[in-house]
């Protein structure tokens, strides 16, 4: 008897530990299909640790990647700001060391990373593909003093990664900012005038900076779109599609970091964002297309076609008619599939023109799609 209770309480055991396990390996993939020529990856290059003023240990966020469907990440801790030394001792490599194995094991690609983190202006700005984290720890090596020293030291930074072939962005360019106050100052005409600076992180957790649409279409900076997340991350559900972390679309070659470094370079990439897709629009017309499945009509009555539009992305779409036969709005859920009314001419074609509301391509521009023929 005694032997059996035993057996139970091991049972129950395993049954409980298999319950714990398939609990915490649920991932939840991104549906945002791959475009022509390119898989669509789901990176996220911006997210602190305990390293400097996050809260959680790096592996931690190789964990809640995965449970969200990423499939790149960046750990990106401050080189000037570890309010916990006092406890962990500064050590701008272990963030990478750390979460190495883990992001092996889930199959998630680690990129090396750290935030240059200045007073505003500059303000932060994170290096990617760093080999040497150390090199960017400039302070107190400038020969000047005050603000001269300052400024000289911070572009010593930029200088060093750029020295090891990192690439760099601007982060959350209004920081400090946010009340109509001025952003962009002389400092930043000079860093992006001598190509230290290839990016601006359009999107920061909760906050969209219009203006970097702008700037990125001017000098032809790579978008990013980052949860810049210190605490630990709510896990994604889709019970509120609108609440998920910022996520950087790369359009890359294939699934390696030879590729996700072509792609960034190349200014490949979109952001993911609430309920919009923000950037260029070859890239976000390209996502449009292969997420809508339109079947030929499956009924015509009189001079108006019935179609079923099947949307396989996370993303609803929001369209507003600009010309054609289709009606004046369309709503295309994510992950369904509507049933549009179109109006057809004698030989049953359509022709259709809308701008999609939540395709964000500028400061005052969305996606617009003209003369295009369902069927
Ligand atoms: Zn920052
Ligand atoms: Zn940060």
């Amino acid at each position: 008897m005694k032997t059996r209770t035993h057996l139970l309480a091991s049972l129950t055991l395993i049954v409980l530990l298999a319950i714990a396990l398939s609990a915490s390996a649920q991932r939840l993939e991104i549906n945002i299909p791959d475009i022509p020529g390119y898989t669509t990856l789901k990176c996220d290059f911006h997210m602190h640790t305990v390293f400097s003023d996050g809260s959680v240990w790096p592996t931690v966020r190789v964990d809640e990647a995965w449970r969200d469907g990423l499939d790149v990440i960046a750990i990106s801790d401050h080189v000037e700001y570890q309010p916990h030394k006092g406890d962990i001792p500064t050590n701008h490599k272990r963030p990478y060391e750390i979460a190495l194995g883990k992001a092996r094991e889930c199959g998630i690609l680690l990129v090396r990373a750290a935030e240059i983190t200045r007073d505003t202006p500059p303000g932060h700005y994170n290096a990617l593909f760093l080999t040497d984290i150390d090199a960017l720890d400039t302070a107190g090596k400038s020969s000047l003093t005050g603000d001269a020293a300052k400024e000289e030291e911070f572009l010593m930074q930029l200088r060093a990664a750029k020295a090891q072939n990192a690439f760099v962005f601007w982060n959350h360019p209004d920081w400090k900012a946010r009340n109509g106050q001025r952003v962009w100052f002389d400092i930043h005409t000079k860093i992006f005038d001598e190509g230290l600076v290839n990016g601006i992180e359009a999107v920061n957790g909760r906050t969209f900076h219009v203006d970097s649409l702008k700037w990125a279409n001017e000098r032809n900076l790579t978008l990013f779109g980052n949860s810049d997340i210190h605490a630990p991350m709510n896990p994604r559900t889709l019970d509120d599609d609108a609440v998920h972390r910022p996520v950087t679309l790369v359009f890359a070659y294939e699934k390696t970091l030879e590729s996700v470094r072509k792609a960034i370079d190349a200014g490949r990439t979109a952001i993911w964002f609430e309920n919009k897709l923000i950037g260029r629009s070859e890239y976000l017309e390209a996502i449009l297309q292969a997420s809508l499945k339109v079947a030929p009509p499956h009924m015509t009555y009189r001079n108006t076609a019935y179609v079923s539009v099947q949307n396989i992305s996370d993303i609803t779409y929001e369209l507003v008619k600009t010309s054609g036969t289709g009606p004046a709005t369309a709503t295309l859920p994510a992950r369904a599939t509507t049933i549009v009314r179109i109006g057809v001419n004698n030989e049953g074609k359509a022709t259709l023109g809308y701008k999609v509301t939540n395709l964000i391509t500028g400061p005052d521009a969305c996606l617009t799609i003209e003369d295009v023929s369902p069927w």
